[in-house]
């Protein structure tokens, strides 16, 4: 067994599409062909959106698939993988710290008033950026706002002038500039984490230490840089993997055709047709070979191999695997 161990991790909240199972089988596939772990993760803190039917939908669609994952299996009393609202503690926690050391800070400002210097800030052609108005409120200040009833958010001290780089396994070496960033809020006024932060207590604490996943979320990676930075943790290996598009080089959309997991299913695609499909969808394996078992995938998969140019789905490629399957 080696040390590696990597993760999947969806918000449920709506249909399993294509690019998030190949984003889970890139991770599988490496996990098994290490023989590391692999960790299933519900990302269900957006409450309004987030439903247990597409968990159970993105549950099932994985063991379809084939893609069994390692931990996660009994947490909390339930046959269940990780979920973030049932972690909220854990944020919390390390909430208070970052508090505590000063690295990060109340904001009392109000969404009326945040758009308001949003606005005067594009208005003179800046890019809006939080404007620092709580960074260092005195105890009176903030008990006056207690007292009117505001209910804080939390945000990171992001500090300026600073180069945020790592190599990443598909798109090399990356490097973006702190003083975009701004403050940025990392605990809602509900006490639900963002994206970002979730994501990054959860990796840390998890011991991940690969991260692979969908390139919209490469502009996300400086925010979490910033988190890691603030907590002195280790930052993970990055792979940012290509969009999908359609065969007009469009982002993949229902135009396209069928976008879902359930739905290739239910047209009665093989399983094994299909894993084999998302796997070529940005990987180029070594030879000439097109047909694989998930064995083979396993073998042959790796990361060195995985373009960075976007994907292109091609049913009749689909097809063709699946008839020839
Ligand atoms: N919950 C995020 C998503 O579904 C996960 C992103 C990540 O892997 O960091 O897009
Ligand atoms: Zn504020």
């Amino acid at each position: 067994m080696s040390n590696m161990k990597v993760r999947f991790a969806p918000s449920p909240t709506g249909p399993f599409h294509i690019g998030g199972a190949r984003s889970a089988l890139f991770n599988w596939l490496l996990a098994r062909k290490e023989e590391g772990q692999f960790v299933l993760r519900i990302e269900d803190t957006d409450l309004a959106r987030s439903t247990r039917e597409s968990e159970e939908n993105i549950k099932a669609a994985l063991k379809w698939l084939g893609m069994d994952w390692d931990e996660g299996i009994d947490v909390g009393g339930h046959n269940g993988p990780y979920r973030q609202t049932e972690r909220l503690d854990i944020y919390q926690e390390i909430t208070d710290r970052l508090i505590a050391e000063d690295k990060a800070y109340y904001c009392y400002c109000s969404q009326e008033e945040l758009d308001e210097v949003r606005q005067a800030q594009m208005d003179k052609g800046e890019t809006p950026k939080y404007n620092g108005h709580c960074q260092h409120l005195t105890a009176e200040q903030k008990a006056q706002y207690e007292a009117e009833g505001r209910k804080p958010t939390v945000r990171l001290r992001v500090p300026l002038n600073k180069t945020y780089a790592f190599d990443d396994m598909v798109r090399g070496h990356v490097s973006f500039d702190s003083n975009g960033v701004g403050d940025f809020v990392i605990v809602k006024s509900d006490g639900i984490p963002v994206y970002n932060y979730g994501v990054v207590v959860d990796d840390h604490t998890m011991g991940i230490t690969h991260v692979i996943r969908a390139e919209e979320h490469l502009s996300n990676t400086p925010r979490q840089m910033a988190i890691y930075e603030a907590l002195g943790w280790d930052i993970p290996v990055f792979g940012h993997i290509s969009l999908i598009l359609g065969k007009d080089y469009k982002k993949m959309s229902k135009r396209h055709g069928a976008t879902s997991v359930d739905q290739y299913r239910q047209l009665g695609y093989l399983p094994d047709a299909l894993v084999n499909f998302l796997a070529l969808l940005g990987w180029a394996p070594e030879g000439e070979q097109e047909l694989f078992s998930q064995e083979e995938l396993i073998q042959q998969f790796s990361m060195d191999r995985v373009a960075k140019n976007p994907a292109v789905f091609d049913i009749d490629k689909l097809n063709w695997i699946n008839f020839n399957y």
